[in-house]
């Protein structure tokens, strides 16, 4: 019996792809759809084979308490509206898949935390590129220490905003600009492949103003993390460059890079190793599996194995903290400190 989710909010995302991977999943379906337009939701769930009872609106959420067929929530949802759902969700005795960012504070996410562990369900945060087969590809190069010993890591996340009054950039919809939205990618990638947490962050952020997009959100965000064993991150995350989307490992004997990278699709790695005293440079043909579809059923086995999902809350709420301390440091102007978390990421 496949796993049941509820999908809230039926915007861009959830339209152009999860509904999709949800169809063609192994281990998932969809069973109800929570939305503010009726209308549209009742047109989605017919296509999907579904009836108008499986249609609910943010206000009604609650009584899917009520629905057997619904075993998981999945939160699609402006940044700002992921804690609450996430928290009404397990008090209706629901597991929570949510996407990033996980929420728009470091409070928000240990409530959401907090409420999950309460109700005994699962929470797990939509990390998708962490079940992208390149991105493991790379982890298993890191680990096996393919590169030597790791050194640096170089990604850039950005893309040029169009229409000034979208949710993105309305600071307490979406918690600020390019960093929470685009730059947390690079964070959770320097995190997942060097397999450490960092120690120190420096930041700096770019504001414009006079640009009606950027108001209220600031137009670009760049930062170092640094990790205790030496390791580096060096980032930027834009919202008025070209889309530009890449990642890069630096290693005593190599070099690996995905790019594009972090994109649905479309993602290619490469390597230069040393091979007898010269750079051999690779292409590794791995065959493209949709991320949406593997992060989904990744949770769902979790859901029936009763396990901890490998991006649990804790992740997020990791990122989150990291975020906030990029924002300090930028408006300080000083390196901020960060301690070490708890265990923030499950098994694979
Ligand atoms: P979107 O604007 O296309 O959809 C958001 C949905 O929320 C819409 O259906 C909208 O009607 C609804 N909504 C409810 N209240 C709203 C409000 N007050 N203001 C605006 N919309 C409201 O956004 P999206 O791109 O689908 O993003 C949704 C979430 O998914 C965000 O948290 C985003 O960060 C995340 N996301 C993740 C990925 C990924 O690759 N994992 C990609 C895109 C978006």
């Amino acid at each position: 019996e496949r796993v049941g989710y509820a999908v809230v909010g039926l915007g861009r995302l959830t339209v152009g792809r999860l509904l999709p991977a949800l169809a063609k999943s192994r281990y998932s379906r969809l069973a109800a759809l929570v939305s503010g337009d009726r209308a549209k939701a009742l047109k989605l769930a017919r296509q999907h084979g579904l009836g108008d009872q499986a249609v609910y609106s943010y206000q009604d959420f609650d009584r899917i308490a009520d629905n057997p067929d619904v075993q998981v929530v999945y939160i699609v949802l402006p940044n700002s509206m992921h804690a609450e759902f996430t928290i009404r969700a397990a008090r209706a005795g629901k597991h929570v898949l949510c996407e990033k960012p996980m929420a728009n504070s470091v409070a928000e996410c240990q409530q959401m935390i907090d409420a999950c562990r309460q109700a005994k369900k699962k929470l797990m945060i939509a990390y998708r590129c962490q079940y992208e087969p390149l991105d493991r590809a790379l982890l298993k190069m890191a680990r096996e220490q393919k590169l030597g010993e790791l050194k640096e890591f170089i990604s850039a996340n950005s893309q040029n905003m169009g229409d000034p009054r979208q949710w993105r950039l309305k600071k307490a919809l979406a918690g600020g600009g390019p960093l929470p939205d685009v730059g947390i990618y690079c964070i959770n990638a320097a995190r997942f492949l060097s397999r450490e947490e960092p120690i120190e962050v420096l930041g700096s952020v770019r504001n414009n103003p006079s640009d009606p997009r950027f108001r209220e959100v600031e137009e670009s965000v760049q930062f170092t993390l640094r990790f205790p064993s030496g390791f580096t991150a060096t980032c930027s995350s834009g919202y008025n460059s070209h889309k530009s989307q890449f990642l890069r490992l630096q290693g005593t004997l190599g070099w690996a890079e995905i790019d594009p990278g972090y994109a649905y699709e479309g993602n290619r790695l490469r390597y230069g190793i040393l091979d007898g005293g010269r750079e051999v440079i690779h292409e590794p043909s791995i065959s493209p599996s949709d991320q949406f579809m593997l992060e989904i059923d990744h949770m769902s086995q979790c859901v029936k194995a009763d396990r901890q999902p490998h991006t649990p809350g804790e992740e997020g709420l990791q990122d989150q903290r990291i975020i906030e301390a990029i924002y300090a440091s930028a408006a300080s102007g000083r390196v901020v400190k960060l301690s070490a978390p708890g265990n923030t990421r499950g098994p694979e």
